[in-house]
């Protein structure tokens, strides 16, 4: 091969070298009566844009405070969380809310949809808000997520797999970098969850982002391209 065409292929050292995500060295307590209870302890993560990760580990083990706090929706105590090389841990609150807003979708166990919105609505109000609503996305997401038939109905009027559906769908209606999940299918039937994880992934897919879910189940977290397990408050690859 011509060393010139590979030369002229090579990226800056640092665009090749720079994950969606890193994390560093990041910890994090809480206060309780009994003083301070240590969660994460000295946590590291490399995420790449697109790579799809499951965050594994016992009940009480700090998944849901990682989640969190590379979500911006809580800060740490000490370490790095570095999205596209910006420690968000060092933004103003205004920055990270404008984060929550357009570069991260989440999805929780208990779907948080706004009981007072349709479904339609549900899946808009984010995208909205943050001025990235975008009606051809909108349509072919409520298509393939299967809510053509229940765009106007409520919440309640939904069963929980069907909520979680729209759950997906408005976090990925501003197109994020980054989606999470805290145990998606958690609250959900075997069918039901197996469906909401098959939609994710091909969504996930078609989107480019990158994905990190928190799972306790081995099987769904083997759907995934990597498995790292939190275990006395640091990962290790699973
Ligand atoms: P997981 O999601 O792996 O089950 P969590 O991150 O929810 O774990 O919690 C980790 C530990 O931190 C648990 O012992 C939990 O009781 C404790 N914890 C979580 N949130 C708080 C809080 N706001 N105040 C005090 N302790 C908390
Ligand atoms: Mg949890």
């Amino acid at each position: 091969m011509n060393p010139l065409s590979v030369r002229a292929r090579q990226a800056p050292a640092d665009t090749l070298a720079s994950p969606l995500l890193r994390v560093v060295n990041l910890r994090k307590s809480y206060a309780t009566p009994q003083g301070p209870l240590p969660v994460l302890r000295g946590v590291d993560l490399v995420l790449r844009a697109g790579e799809t990760l499951a965050l594994m580990g016992e009940s009480g083990s700090g998944k849901s405070t990682l989640l969190h706090l590379v979500g911006a929706l809580d800060r740490g105590d000490a370490g790095e969380i570095l999205l596209e090389g910006v420690d968000i841990e060092r933004l103003s609150e205004n920055a990270r809310a404008a984060l929550r807003r357009e570069a991260i979708g989440v999805v929780f166990q208990q779907f948080n949809l706004v009981a007072s919105l349709t479904v339609a609505e549900n899946l808009a109000f984010q995208a909205r808000l943050a001025g990235r609503y975008d009606p051809d996305w909108q349509a072919r997401l409520t298509a393939r997520l299967g809510l053509d038939a229940l765009a106007a109905r409520y919440p309640e009027q939904l069963s929980g797999g069907q909520q979680q559906r729209v759950a997906v769908g408005r976090a990925l209606a501003v197109r994020p970098k980054l989606l999470l999940a805290d145990e998606p299918t958690g609250n959900l039937d075997e069918a039901a969850g197996d469906a909401v994880m098959a939609l994710t992934l091909d969504l996930v897919a078609e989107t480019g982002c990158a994905f990190l879910m928190v799972t306790h189940s081995a099987r769904l977290a083997a759907r995934l391209e990597r498995q790292e397990t939190l275990i006395a408050g640091a990962l290790s690859a699973s």
